[in-house]
């Protein structure tokens, strides 16, 4: 079970932080940024990191110069003595919060919060938040990119680039130019663990599949944990949801912001929905349309990712115009449904950011033809019978690598040809000889990548050298 932080604020506290106790878990370039917002507004802070010191520094942390300006720096793992008489604790979003001394203070009644909840007590622009299993960061830097082109000062960060916090010091450093009129956050269910006055204006749950349930008692947990992203709109908010997902419709009774539902599956009475190739965005009074061809970024995921998109833009008062222009202009991001190269009449995709069961479902579910698939890695406690049916009508050879090896052979060896290889080369090798020209060699690995890679991004470049080298 993943222990709640405080329901409720003290905003006094939060807001005047001079000669308070501060303490920041986690030295990363979520702590660092805490560490040096809560400096310029004279807390006195402690620092406590679970990584060596040797660590911290490779990281590129600058220990001295902290040091220097008077902050106290545990490493190499927590103690409860830097956590007593805390008026304030700051968690970065790694750091899990049933950590036995982060649990002890949140029974003491210390005011525990992530950095997004921190962050947010701070920023004055409205906040646009992105939370779902997959697709957040796509749709951050999809929103960004529609507010940026339509002329807007825009923050882009939380999760993805820059912490939440960098917002609210670029809007205290800047008198007039450069403030942020919008701050569009990528926020994953860590930050909103310990969240309790945030209230973005515009809140976007764009999936909930399972994910990371070796951190949560159960997938309920984790799926409660991403609705608290709307426990504190009021009328006048935006609740962007997909009615499409079964997870996210079931619960939908609290929501207090207008609701603006979207789907891929179904027409709807009012909200978002595919009707042939264009997608209608029906209201009361209006109904718009916006053609999915024109969209770079291909498959099922990214129109339910344009929906989004499109939903926030237009609730903001952005113009169609403005979006449409970025719907035929925006690439995506490296590592998401990538297209690498052509190799004998045979499309390579990298999407080793897939690192769950519902990203590789939805990137099957996307093709039309079917394709040689590489999966596996480190397994994240899913369940890939969920993965059968769309497995044997789209994949005709699942080539597996790392660890998850065996178990998603048992789950889905009766339904598809199966090849075990023991690095990623062999796999691609494996792959090239499985597959025919005109068809598709797709990476989507459902599984996170630290049995053999630093992480998904390692993955991918190794993914495209070696595709590249074909
Ligand atoms: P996140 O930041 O939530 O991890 P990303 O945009 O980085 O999301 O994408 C992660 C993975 O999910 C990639 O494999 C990508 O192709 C896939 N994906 C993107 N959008 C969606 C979506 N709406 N539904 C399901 N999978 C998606």
């Amino acid at each position: 079970m993943v222990a709640m932080a405080a329901r409720e604020i003290n905003r006094e506290t939060t807001m005047d932080l001079r000669d308070k106790k501060a303490v920041v878990v986690g030295l990363g370039k979520t702590g660092t940024s805490a560490v040096r917002f809560l400096l310029a507004k004279g807390a006195k802070v402690v620092v406590t990191e679970r990584k060596t010191e040797e660590e911290v520094l490779k990281s590129g942390v600058l220990l001295g110069e902290l040091r220097s300006k008077g902050v106290t720096i545990e490493l190499g793992g927590h103690t409860s003595e830097s956590f007593e008489g805390a008026d304030l604790v700051v968690v970065s979003p790694g750091v899990p919060l049933n950590t036995p001394e982060i649990e002890k203070a949140i029974n003491e009644g210390i005011q525990v919060i992530s950095d997004i909840e921190f962050a947010s007590c701070f920023i004055s622009a409205p906040i646009i938040a992105v939370v779902g299993t997959n697709g957040k960061s796509t749709v951050t830097e999809f929103l960004g990119e529609v507010l940026k082109g339509a002329g807007k000062e825009v923050f882009v960060g939380g999760n993805i680039g820059v912490p939440a916090i960098e917002c609210a010091e670029c809007e205290e450093r800047s008198t007039s130019e450069g403030v942020p009129e919008f701050c569009v956050l990528e926020v994953s269910s860590f930050h909103l663990e310990a969240v309790c006055s945030f209230r973005p204006h515009v809140a976007m749950l764009l999936n909930i599949t399972e994910d990371h349930l070796d951190r949560y008692a159960d997938f309920k947990e984790y799926a409660e944990t991403k609705f608290r992203v709307f426990d504190n709109q009021e009328s006048g908010d935006f609740a962007i949801i997909n009615a499409g997902d079964e997870v996210i419709t079931e619960d939908l009774g609290k929501l207090r912001g207008s609701v603006i539902p979207f789907s891929v599956k179904n027409e709807l009475d009012e909200g978002l929905f595919l009707r042939g190739s264009e997608i209608v965005f029906k209201q009361k009074d209006s109904q718009e349309t916006y053609p999915t061809e024109i969209l770079k970024i291909k498959g099922i995921q990214n129109i339910e990712n344009a929906m989004a998109v499109i939903a926030a833009a237009r609730s903001l008062g952005i113009s169609k115009d403005s979006v449409l222009e970025v719907m035929k202009t925006f690439t995506g991001l490296p590592h998401r449904m990538e297209f690498v190269r052509e190799v004998d009449g045979v499309s390579y995709f990298n999407d080793s950011k897939s690192t769950n069961i519902g990203s590789l479902k939805k990137a099957l579910e996307g093709q039309v033809d079917s394709l040689v698939l590489i999966a596996g890695g480190r397994d994240k406690g899913g369940d890939y019978k969920d993965l059968r049916d769309v497995v044997s009508e789209k994949v005709s050879e699942l080539i597996l690598i790392g660890e998850a090896g065996d178990k998603i052979e048992a789950a889905l060896g009766d339904v598809v040809k199966v090849t075990r290889a023991e690095t990623l080369e062999e796999a691609i090798n494996f792959a090239k000889e499985a597959s025919t020209s005109g068809g598709t060699v797709l990476l989507s690995p459902a599984c996170s990548s630290f049995d053999i890679f630093k992480g998904f991004e390692e993955r991918g470049e190794e993914f495209k050298r070696l595709v590249e080298a074909l």
